[in-house]
């Protein structure tokens, strides 16, 4: 039997509901795991042998996963209900505020970022794009910088088509396989271990749920050792 549009969509509030209260009550224990982990260090560490410092370290980089975890789940949460109001503004501020906030990153992995086309004024919401340019531009860095010889170079494109904006996020990283070209968009898909680049699974999925919220849709094009183009696209509209 079909589920209804309207049966869906109250079935997903329940979720978001859920997920922003758990997120919100799992808090506290992380933070007092968080704390007794912070001073177990402080008060023994030095004299311990490498066995026990290593589980220290896994209590602790534990607890900071579950806090990442949980601040995933709460922006999933928020996606559908928080409606930023439209405004107009020049996509290449939104791209400058972006690289400030990754400032420290693009210096210690030597990155080089390439504007390639002339940025458009669009109306939009500006607090959710700025989210999505973030995401993506973190997992440029991420997954190119790991590679020898070579430092991470993100390009950001722009093409006006007719009804649309279309955006994309190039790099020169390990790439992504055709076949999990959708799957790497669903919840808590990862394609490495979290030994190998650091994670949750969670930022495509935000994305893809940012987009849909804004009208817009994002896909990816790549092959393995390739580097990686995330292409988004949000409708164009007109200030009233
Ligand atoms: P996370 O980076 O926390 O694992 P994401 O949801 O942002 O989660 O990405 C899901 C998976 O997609 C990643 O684990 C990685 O395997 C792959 N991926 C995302 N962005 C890139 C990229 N720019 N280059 C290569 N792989 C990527």
């Amino acid at each position: 039997m079909a589920i209804k549009q309207e049966e869906l969509e109250h079935v997903n509030q329940e979720l978001d509901g859920l997920m922003a209260i758990l997120s919100h009550d799992l808090r506290s224990p992380i933070q007092t795991l968080q704390a007794y982990g912070k001073l177990l260090r402080e008060k023994v560490y030095a004299q311990i042998d490498n066995d026990s410092k290593h589980f220290i370290d896994r209590i602790q980089h534990t607890a900071y996963h579950m806090s990442t975890l949980l601040s995933d789940l709460l922006s999933l949460s928020k996606v559908n209900k928080i409606k930023n109001p439209y405004e107009e503004f020049h996509v290449n501020d939104l791209i400058v505020s972006v690289r400030e906030s990754v400032e420290s990153d693009f210096n210690r992995f030597n990155v080089e970022l390439i504007v390639r086309d002339t940025m458009p004024v669009i109306y939009s919401d500006r607090v959710k794009l700025r989210e999505v340019f973030l995401n993506l531009i973190n997992n440029a860095i991420k997954y190119s910088s790991k590679i020898p010889n070579q430092h991470p170079v993100i390009e950001i494109g722009y093409t006006q088509k007719d009804n649309y904006h279309e955006f994309y996020v190039k790099d020169n990283g390990i790439g992504i396989e055709p076949k999990f070209h959708d799957k790497i968009f669903e919840l808590f898909v990862r394609l490495h271990s979290r030994t190998e680049y650091d994670g949750t699974g969670a930022g495509l999925n935000i994305t893809r749920k940012i987009m849909n919220s804004l009208n817009g849709k994002i896909w990816v094009a790549s092959e393995i050792g390739q580097g990686a183009t995330f292409y988004f696209t949000v409708p164009v509209l007109k200030k009233d």
